[in-house]
């Protein structure tokens, strides 16, 4: 961090603050100007306080310079970081081929996700999502199959190699679910359970964590570093939609956010233009525009008969539009020198 003096600062005020900042176990440089003295600040403050030093006298912004998480940057972490999905297809995401995830929202039957689950693997996906157990706003509504869901999906991949992707919701879920799925899903409205992302960083199944509905990028990352200070280096950052003021859709899927996390970060970006619009009709279009921004992977929702889906039915494509959706996308694909 810099910290900038107000035009006029003292030479005692300038000594204060650098004896504060070796109190935090760093080091000064200070540059005089001819209208302000800068105390540039030396070493990895990223963990220090940088409040304390702007309350100081004399001093009149606080500058950060490294982005406060570390082991999820670019400046720690040069390489991307390529994430084994598991399952018998041994499909990954972040490397050149973009690895996309379909499935119903919920596991809902053995025929209805077998149906889609064979569906989406003829198309070309490589993992299947399905939750098992489900984050639902209204408590009277269908909250998943639990560990019969669980089995399920492990019939599933057994029947298919897709590796599964599905949600835990707790900390105490956490051995349940990880004995059955491939990648754990922290959904959006956990991405600030801290208890649930250091649980998530102490196991071994890669994480794929879903960006809060008000999050900002800064605290998405803070919330992946929390998996990755753990130990779990195979985290997947997934954009899913912020909410906003808009109401054509039910997310406002921020595309934007993709080479933006990947100027900052190393980890791989997922993007869900299921839950990003809320809409079936928009689904295709945003698959397509986020592997042109330079998405690695997509979560898509699909279904046979999205019209009596038990949840998420309105934003479900079909397994035929999942097909043709996997057609456009390997185009864009070649476009921007990857493979789908
Ligand atoms: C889901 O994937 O079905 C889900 C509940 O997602 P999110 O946490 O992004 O709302
Ligand atoms: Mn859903």
């Amino acid at each position: 961090m810099v910290v900038v003096m107000k035009p006029g600062a003292g030479q005692s005020q300038v000594e204060h603050v650098i004896r504060r900042v070796r109190e935090m176990g760093l080091k000064e440089h200070v540059i005089v100007g001819t209208e302000r003295t800068v105390v540039a600040v030396i070493g990895d403050d990223r963990n220090k306080d940088r409040s304390v030093l702007e309350v100081l006298d004399g001093v009149d912004k606080v500058v950060p310079i490294l982005a406060p998480y570390k082991m999820a940057s670019v400046e720690v972490h040069k390489e991307r970081t390529v994430v084994p999905l598991g399952g018998r297809l041994g499909g990954s995401i972040g490397g050149t081929r973009i690895g996309v995830i379909a499935g119903p929202c919920s596991v809902e039957s053995r025929q209805q996700l077998l149906e889609v689950a064979l569906a989406v693997k003829e198309a070309g996906a490589v993992a299947l999502r399905g939750g098992a157990f489900k984050p639902r706003t209204n408590p009277y509504s269908f909250q998943g199959l639990a560990e019969h869901g669980l089995e399920l999906l492990a019939e599933a991949r057994e029947q298919t190699g897709l590796a599964i992707v599905t949600e835990v919701m707790s900390v105490d879920q956490m051995p349940l679910v990880g004995r059955y799925a491939d990648v754990l899903q922290i959904g959006a409205r956990n991405m600030q359970n801290f208890n649930l992302l250091a649980a998530a960083g102490e196991q071994p199944r890669p994480v794929l964590l879903k960006r809060g509905i008000s999050a900002t990028l800064e605290e998405f990352l803070l919330a992946a570093e929390y998996i990755l200070a753990r130990g779990n280096t195979n985290v997947m950052l997934c954009e899913r939609g912020i909410r906003t003021y808009e109401e054509y859709v039910r997310n406002t899927l921020a595309l934007a956010a993709v080479p933006e996390l990947h100027r900052v970060s190393h980890l791989p970006v997922v993007v869900d233009p299921s839950h990003g619009t809320g809409k079936r009709h928009l689904v295709d279009a945003m698959c397509r525009a986020a592997v042109a921004a330079g998405a690695d992977g997509l979560i898509v929702e699909v279904h046979a008969d999205p019209e009596h889906a038990l949840t998420d039915g309105a934003q479900s494509i079909t397994p035929r539009q999942f097909a043709d959706m996997m057609r456009a996308i390997r185009r864009i694909a070649a476009a921007v020198d990857r493979e789908a």
